[in-house]
């Protein structure tokens, strides 16, 4: 059957593949019996040989730590990527600021890298299913931007993949629940604490249709953090100092050690550490109780309860709302982590599914449905960060709010700022930030308009955001007709490495300092029309009011001119309304004068 559609969960540190079989999802297993692929891949010096992927790749990082990459999904679609688990050393930036990776002698881009994974999963596929395949739908986290979501569906088409649908990984993991647990209308949460990522989302289910109504999370919290921090721990127990300047071999054997201790901890109170030889003749071996874990991993844990509470206000669900809380990622087997989202949620959390392989049963079901192997459902998602444009005074004008459900089509008009442009540029930002300067630049257009007064020009831009996050945007002059057209699907420009939770943190950091910076930017925009404008009228109708009224209109002309190299917005705020108040009169004989005249 050539409609066969590959459900793929391309994960930070695990991927998975499967297919809808005579109506039932099914991931599938490679040669060696294992469906959960461990998402790294080895590089061999000699070109001639063929790469690992997977569980044998993952053997390499012992013997040849440099050749082996990991977590490379943390470096998708970024500037300069977020290092940790990927190996400093590898990181390079390219000629056009986008990251590459150095293996051995050979460099490849975060995408090559995601597309070998891809290609060993189709493969596995192919042989199981014995046919080809040529399709698939790849699932993110819901707060991938435009350019990770792009980067994942290029790393599906260099593995000869075409993506015919970026599915959110909570969505997916409702999906998996399944549909006939819940009630007509119900509202779900999906906690999903992973290998190098963390985010919550709130879905809400009606009639058959889910909808994801907020999303929040951390691109750089995960299991990795706590096997890091354990592995330092250990390192310090025996070594006498963490792993900052430890060789790789030795680093890796720590890390490798410290994951399986935190995975026996899960189910057990205690557990051996056991390192055999791991400096020539050193080795170190020691008892590593539960309590001492939870211990170490409790920062990275509570880091999980703000971004929980974020998404509950946005979407304003209460706790008891809820019909379920999904837990998603091998993390969510930590029993710390499950007591923690039992009292973050008020109820215990659904441990039905199995952690590793929700979000890839749902890619599944998600294929099934678009080849028709399943019943038709409707997958809506939300917008991870606001959309907007740049306007006068260089303020992020949002057009599609954070958390918007998409598909979504959102327009506004704008005009020129300055008396005979012959153009408008429109600047494409992403971003929480009031100033455009602080969002990410996504792209620009630049709309021919026809020269005539400050504000004669109407321009109508359009934003369109389709099912897979890709952004259109339409701008165009009403008086032309003219269209100009921008698709945002390559990011590559000056986004920098600011991931999307940094984004939103910056601007919760900075809400005070920018709400400010805004309201001064209004105010000194609007002193900047009022002064020529007092000047202007005092010069025509001047004469007509009595000398008080004209010392008053002077008086506070001055009041603004002063306010302005104050620096206080409050203050110059306050200057212009009573300009303005002080102004009406003189304004009306001004309009009285010119018609008379
Ligand atoms: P994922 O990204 O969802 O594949 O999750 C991988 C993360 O889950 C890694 O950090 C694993 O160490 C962690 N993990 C897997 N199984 C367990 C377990 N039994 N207990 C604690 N963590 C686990």
């Amino acid at each position: 059957m050539s409609d066969t559609i590959l459900g793929i969960d391309l994960g930070t540190t695990n991927s998975i593949v499967g297919v809808v079989d005579s109506g039932f999802p099914i991931l599938l297993a490679d040669d060696q019996g294992e469906r959960i692929i461990p998402s790294v891949v080895y590089y061999p010096a000699d070109q001639q040989d063929k790469r690992l992927v997977g569980q044998s790749a993952l053997r390499m990082r012992c013997l040849e730590p440099e050749r082996v990459v990991m977590s490379v999904k943390r470096l998708l679609g970024q500037r300069v990527g977020e290092i940790s688990g990927v190996g400093t050393s590898m990181i390079q930036r390219s000629g056009d600021g986008a990251v590459n990776l150095l293996v051995g002698d050979q460099t490849v881009s975060p995408e090559q890298v995601s597309a070998c994974i891809l290609s060993y999963l189709k493969e596995n596929a192919e042989r199981r299913l014995e046919r080809q395949v040529k399709r698939a739908v790849i699932t993110v986290p819901a707060y991938f931007n435009d350019a990770q979501r792009n980067a994942t569906r290029r790393a599906g088409a260099l593995a000869g993949l075409e993506v015919v649908r970026i599915l959110s990984e909570p969505t997916a993991a409702a999906l998996a629940y399944g549909m006939d647990k819940l009630g007509e209308r119900s509202k779900v949460v999906v906690y999903d604490f992973g290998g190098g990522t963390f985010d919550v989302s709130a879905l809400e289910m009606s009639k058959g249709v889910f909808q994801v109504m907020a999303t929040a999370g951390d691109t750089a919290l995960g299991g990795d953090d706590i096997d890091g921090a354990l592995a330092d721990e250990l390192s310090v127990m025996a070594r006498g100092s963490d792993l900052a300047n430890a060789q790789p071999t030795i680093r890796a054997r720590f890390l490798d050690a410290a994951k399986r201790a935190k995975e026996q901890l899960s189910n057990a109170s205690k557990c051996l550490v056991s390192l055999p030889f791991y400096d020539n003749g050193d080795s170190f071996e020691a008892e590593i109780t539960r309590e001492k874990l939870e211990e170490i991993a409790i920062p990275f844990i509570n880091r999980t309860k703000d971004y929980c509470r974020e998404v509950m206000d946005c979407a304003g669900f209460s706790n008891e709302d809820l019909d379920a809380v999904i837990l998603v990622g091998g993390s969510t087997r930590m029993p710390q982590v499950r007591a923690l989202v039992s009292d973050i949620f008020d109820r215990e959390a659904d441990t039905s599914q199995n952690p590793d392989e929700a979000v890839a049963l749902g890619a599944v079901i998600q294929a099934g449905v678009i080849s028709g192997a399943l019943r038709e459902m409707l997958l809506l998602d939300v917008t991870p960060l606001s959309l907007g444009i740049e306007t006068f005074g260089g303020l992020m004008n949002v057009i599609i709010p954070r958390n918007t459900t998409i598909p979504v089509k959102r327009g506004e008009m704008f005009t020129n700022a300055a008396p005979g442009q012959r153009s408008i540029k429109i600047s494409v930002l992403q971003g929480e930030r009031e100033m455009a300067r602080d969002n990410w630049r996504l792209g620009e257009i630049e709309v021919p308009c026809e020269s005539g007064s400050k504000g004669s020009a109407r321009v109508g831009v359009e934003f369109s955001l389709d099912a897979d996050g890709i952004l259109n945007v339409i701008a165009r002059d009403t008086l032309t007709g003219k269209d100009q057209l921008l698709e945002i699907r390559d990011v590559a420009v000056d986004v920098d490495d600011d991931r999307v939770e940094e984004m939103v943190q910056e601007s919760v950091d900075h809400a005070f300092s920018d709400m400010n910076e805004r309201i001064w930017t209004e105010a000194k925009m609007k002193s900047e029309e009022l002064l020529p404008a007092v000047e202007q009228a005092l010069g025509i109708a001047g004469n007509l009011i009595d000398q008080l009224e004209r010392e008053e209109i002077e008086a506070k002309r001055n009041v603004v001119k002063n306010a302005l190299n104050g620096g206080s917005a409050e203050l110059l705020r306050e200057a212009n309304k009573e300009l303005d108040l002080a102004t009406e009169n003189l304004a009306s004989k001004m309009v009285e004068k010119m018609l008379n005249d």
